[in-house]
Formats: structure tokens, sequence, C-alpha cells
């Protein structure tokens, strides 16, 4: 096939594949099935392989996954495809004896060349490999078993650091590029606190936080989460020039060069001549690692010359040129005290260790959690044991083991209780769940009261009071559940203990503001398990009100993006609970709101009648910016049709779109034109959706 051949091809089956697109997310009929899709779209990638210099931004292959995402939601799971150089794991050892093996063959081994070692931090996050083709991003792929990887290129796209284009020049016109997708301290601290609030099971650490926020299938969620990348090894085979020669001498060149090209590069590499130099970083960085933003768990040092990594080749499973120096886990030795059993508000108890308070990465530690019953009996801990303590990234502290020798005699296993410590009920576990929990969800007083601060939360109804307040007016029957808190009175909170006119003021004000939040916030207020806040936002953007959710079958909840079978059983469960049904109905006496933008009253009128298409991104998200639409009157509509008043473009709208707009002669405006057609008082930006401000913030 000659390149004309090639480029008319070329052509139709783009018009196929975008047309199948658009019909597959915005109609939702397809005209092929996924098969024959996706063989189209290896055609195309074959075609474009042998053609580079025909491929476009805007083609297909080049867009799969971002553009597409967004227009309908994920594609569900992930494609795979074999790495073009199989993925290889470092051998690695704890002993710097093995690191002096490690030089001491090398050395042998290359006899008599002069060589450097290119010294680097091993990143503890999940293995990622890009793909750029003429300098644009087009395929990332996980490890997966080394040979065959998923494709997360949709979501390797949210991540800020990674370039979608290379910048400068100088790169391969088809090359791989492999790194780290990391979680920082920060936003793993973050992803962990809002999971604890929920009484979603935490991540154990960054590295499972990283690589499981990279499967998600919700990309607007991983872009969310605040991942980061980066790179530390371009496969020798990529970096040769048209002439077949390699294009560097050494590793870290192409470092160098890779981070000129705008690829995140770590600046913290060192060139080793020795194993003394060697030591001397391992020293340095097993100190100064900690004060990183992000997790490392060790240097990896690298034979530095690529003619000579070639010599020494690979064994099976790793190459003979590269070896990882793992550093020892921060960990503590103190006495386990006591065990508390915590009742939390879905009725959870979670067995915490009291210990004799040791300094640990620089905290003081005092409590770690056991988790749970599995977990106690695993490590198979005994009342006076030592027990060794880590904290990895964790936010509490973990018991990771049991110091034997220091173990009393003839000491006895602790005894998970079999009734809440709180109300006394018999606990009980769901079959393949390794939590205990008390099902006295009406009656249990923890369970009540970790209910109502949980609906009070800042990020729920954002009500003023703290859990002294909530403990004293549950003693004194007062309030019992979220609609008691709304029939109360001034003059009841008066006559109380500890009240001033003052607070009561505020915390009426409050509950009075917080009629105003908006349901999806509502949702999550309820605490119907599983729920968190971001699947509530889902639901409650996908239903629209409380009346439709309640009447939706498993079937339809699962047809929301980030609802799973556990949680839509969950959500069904709540909806059709008698007593959830009364809480809900008396807090929609109560005022509370239980539809998407039941309080936003229109703006104006001037879009009154008017179909209005947008694509592309503007200065506030798509949702806020058909809420505006249709705040003005106008009626956001996501295909072009003869009916369409105009097209709204932001930045970088669909092609196809645009193609269609002009086909059928209807205007395209800019954002910037839209905005000027409002009356004055629209808002500038946000405010309406997204970034809604908390009350009292
Ligand atoms: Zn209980």
């Amino acid at each position: 096939m000659d390149i004309h051949e090639a480029n008319k091809r070329i052509e139709e089956l783009r018009t196929l594949l975008w047309e199948n697109s658009r019909r597959y997310y915005v109609e939702n009929s397809p005209t092929m099935s996924d098969f024959e899709f996706d063989a189209r779209m290896h055609e195309l990638e074959a075609l474009e392989a042998q053609f580079p210099e025909l491929i476009t931004p805007d083609s297909p292959t080049q867009k799969v996954g971002s553009d597409l995402e967004e227009e309908g939601g994920a594609r569900g799971g992930f494609a795979q495809y074999p790495h073009r150089y199989p993925m290889l794991s470092l051998g690695n050892t704890y002993n710097i004896e093995d690191i002096e093996a490690f030089v001491q063959r090398a050395e042998k081994v290359l006899d008599g060349t002069k060589f450097t070692y290119s010294c680097e931090l091993k990143f503890d996050g999940t293995a990622i490999c890009l793909n750029y083709r003429n300098g644009v991003l087009y395929r990332a792929l996980t490890r997966g078993d080394g040979v065959v990887g998923d494709d997360v290129t949709r979501n390797v796209r949210k991540i800020k650091n990674i370039p979608e284009r290379l910048s400068g020049s100088g790169w391969p016109a088809d090359f791989e590029i492999r790194g780290e997708i990391l979680m920082p301290y920060e936003a793993f601290d973050r992803l962990n606190r809002e999971r604890e609030e929920q009484e979603e099971q935490p991540f154990a650490n960054p590295r499972n936080a990283a690589s499981g926020s990279l499967k998600l299938l919700s990309s607007s969620e991983v872009a969310r989460r605040g991942l980061w990348c980066t790179l530390y090894h371009i496969p020798a085979e990529s970096l040769t020039g048209e002439d077949g020669q390699p294009i560097f001498e050494t590793h870290s060149q192409a470092l160098d060069a890779a981070a000129s090209w705008g690829l995140p590069v770590s600046e913290d590499r060192r060139i080793c001549r020795n194993i003394s130099d060697i030591e001397d970083y391992i020293h340095y960085w097993d100190g100064a690692r900690r004060s990183l933003p992000y997790a490392t768990d060790g240097i990896v040092i690298k034979i530095n010359e690529l003619p000579l990594q070639r010599t020494l080749g690979f064994t099976a499973k790793s190459p003979r040129w590269a070896v990882a120096f793992k550093f020892q886990a921060e960990r503590a030795l103190t006495p386990l005290l006591s065990i508390d059993y915590q009742v939390g508000r879905t009725g959870t108890v979670t067995p915490v260790a009291n210990l004799r308070p040791v300094l640990l990465s620089g905290t003081v530690v005092k409590r770690a959690t056991l988790n749970n019953a599995d977990q106690m009996a695993l490590l198979d801990i005994r009342e006076g044991d030592w027990v060794y303590v880590e904290k990895g990234g964790e936010i509490i502290p973990k018991i990771t083991g049991i110091e034997l020798a220091k173990r009393p005699e003839g000491a006895l296993p602790p005894v998970f209780p079999k009734t809440c410590p709180d109300c006394g009920t018999p606990l009980v576990r769901d079959e393949g769940e390794a939590r205990w929990y008390c099902p006295n969800s009406l009656n249990c007083p923890m369970q009540i009261q970790g209910r109502l601060i949980h609906f009070m939360s800042r990020k729920a109804m954002n009500v003023l009071a703290g859990e002294m307040t909530v403990e004293q007016l549950y003693r004194l029957g007062l309030a019992r559940t979220p609609a008691d808190l709304y029939e109360l009175s001034a003059l009841q909170l008066m006559a109380l203990e500890g009240w001033k006119e003052r607070s009561v003021i505020r915390f009426m004000d409050s509950l009075e503001n917080s009629k105003q939040v908006p349901f999806e916030r509502v949702l999550f207020a309820l605490g119907i398990r599983f729920v968190g806040e971001t699947t509530a936002r889902s639901i409650a953007r996908h239903f629209g009100d409380i009346d439709s959710l309640m009447a939706a079958s498993q079937e339809e909840l699962l047809a929301v993006g980030d609802v799973g079978e556990v949680i839509a059983r969950s959500v069904y469960d709540f909806m059709h609970d008698p007593d959830a049904l009364d809480q809900i109905a008396r807090l929609r006496a109560a005022g509370l709101r239980f539809t998407v933008g039941e309080r936003k009253q229109s703006l104006s009128a001037v879009l009154e009648g008017k179909t209005i298409v947008i694509s592309g991104n503007f200065s506030i998200s798509r949702d806020a910016m058909k809420e505006l639409i249709s705040l003005h009157g106008g009626k956001p509509s996501s295909s072009v049709s003869s009916k369409t008043a105009f097209l709204l473009a932001g930045e970088k709208p669909g092609p196809e779109k645009l193609h269609k707009a002009s086909e059928l002669g209807v205007k395209v405006i800019s954002e910037a034109e839209f905005r000027a057609m409002l009356p004055d008082e629209a808002p500038a930006q946000g405010g309406l959706f997204d970034n809604e401000p908390t009350l009292f913030d």
C-alpha cells in the first residue's frame, strides 16, 4: 500500500470510528460491535504505525479515552495489550553485602572497561509504561503480568505531570518510557480521611492507593485523586535513531533528554564511580527520603553505559545490569497495654490497641489499629505482648508483628467480644466478611450518635455542633435521628445546661442554613452504607430526585457510573427500609432538598426556547455550564441537530460536533461570546455546582 492509498483508508477508518463513537456515547446506539470497533481501531493503528506522518492529533487512535469518556462515561473494563519489551522486575535486597557482590560481579564481567553507576531513588508506587509516537502520548499500560498490561491511557491522561505532547526535540519517533505512578502523602492522607469518615476501608499504603486509583473506571475520579508520575527507564531498544544506531551512550543521558522533552524525571539521581560512592548515596537517602512528599522504599543501582548493559544482559526474570537496595521499614517495639473495641456508625466493631507511647517517624504513637478479628488471629497477639508498630504513610499506625522473645509466660489471646461493647447486643458477621458488627442499628447508642455526627459533619449538612452536643441531646432524649434535630425549639435548647442565647441562635441558624444544602450532600448525610461523597454525587445527578431514586431497581442503580453491586444493593435496601423512609419523609417535611437544582430559580430568560449544544472545556465544569444554560432558560443538549440554536465551543471542541454544526449551518460561539449574551448578574464562574461553598468555611 502506498501513502496515498493508506491516506484514503485512514480517512475512511477515522470517519467510521468517529461516527460509531458518537453514536455509542451520545446516542447510545453504536453502529458496530465492540469486536468490530477494536478490529478497525487496530487496522488504523497499524496503518498509522506504518505511515507515522499521517497521524493527526484528532485521530481516534489519539483521542480514544479522553474525549469519549467525558461524553458518556467509561466503557467498562480495560483493554489489554502486550508490552513491546517484557517488563521485568529488579532483583532486590536489604543487605549492603549483596550490593557489594553486585558491584564485584559487574567489575569482573566488564573486566577493565571503565564504567559508572546511575543511582536513583526507588519509588513506592505502581509501574507504568508510556508510549509516545511522534511526540504524542498514545498508550499507557500497567505492568500486568510483565508480558501483557492493562490499557489505562484514559486515566493516565488525567495525571497532571504526564505530558500529552512532548516539547523540545530529538525524541525517537516511536518509543516507550517506564516509571511509577505515585500517590503523594498529602493526597493519600486526604483520600484516607474521606474513606474513614465514610467508614470505608482505608488504603493500607500509598502504593495500594495509587494502583487502585489507576484502575478506576471513572476518569474524573482519577483526576480528583491527585496521582503523580515519575519516569526512570527508556528500554535501550527504544533508543535508536533512523539509522538503527543508539541515540545515547548512557542511561543518564537518556533520562536527561527525557526531562528536556517535558517528561517527569527525578532530579535526585547521581552518577557513582564505585561502591563507596554508592554507599554514600544510600546512606544519604536513608535519612533524606523522609522529607520527600511521596514514598520511596529503596535505591536502584544501574550500570550507566548502554552498550555494557547489553553485554551484561538479562536473566529470565530481571536485568543483570541493575539491582535494588531496599530500606527497612521504620518500626518501633512497645508493649501492648489494652485493646478497645470501638463501634462505628454502621455498627462495625474495630479493635484498637492502646500502646505504651513510643516515638516513630517523628511522632508519638499511643494507639494502633488491629483492623478486625481475622487480623488479630493472624498476628496471634496475646495479652502483655510486645508489638512492632509500623507507619508506612498510614494515618493510623499498624501492628505488624509480635516480639515472641518478650512474650510473658502463659499469655492468653485477647477475647474478641461476643456482644456489642456499647449496647450488649450479640455481634454478627456476614459470610465472607472480616468485620463483626452490632446489628442493633436502631437502638445502639454509639451507632445513633455516630449517625448524628455524620449527618451534621461539615461535608454533609454542616450543622454547627460537636460530639459533646450530640451526646447531650441523645442522653436527654431530645435527638436520636437527624429528623429530630429539625423539631428542636430554641426554648428547649435555652433550658439545657451550658447553652447560651448566642450558641442557641448559631445552632438554629446552621440548621436553617442546612436546608439549602444540595441534594447530593443530603444523600451523603443520610449515611447509606458504602455511599461516600463521590458516589452520592453520582447517584444524585443520575436520578435527579429522591422519588426516582426510591423507585429505582438494583439494575437501574447499576447504571450509575461508579455504582457496583454492593453499593446498588445497599442503596436499594436503604430505600426500602421503613425507618429510613420515615426519616426521609420527615426531613422532606422539614424543608431539606431532595431534588437536584430545587433551590435554583432562573436567573434570566435570555435563552428561553433555545437548545444549546456544548463541546470542549470551559472555565467552569461541563455540568456547571449546562446548569448555567438552564438557569437562563436555555435547554442544554448533547447532539447537534437542525433545532440547535448554537454550538457553544470551549477549548478543544469535538471535531465531530464542529463538522455537524457547519454542515447544518448552526452558529458556533465561544464562551466569551456566550457570557456576553447573559445579563450582568450572571456569576462570573463557579459557585453553581462543583465548587459550591460550604456554609461555614
Ligand atoms: Zn451496639
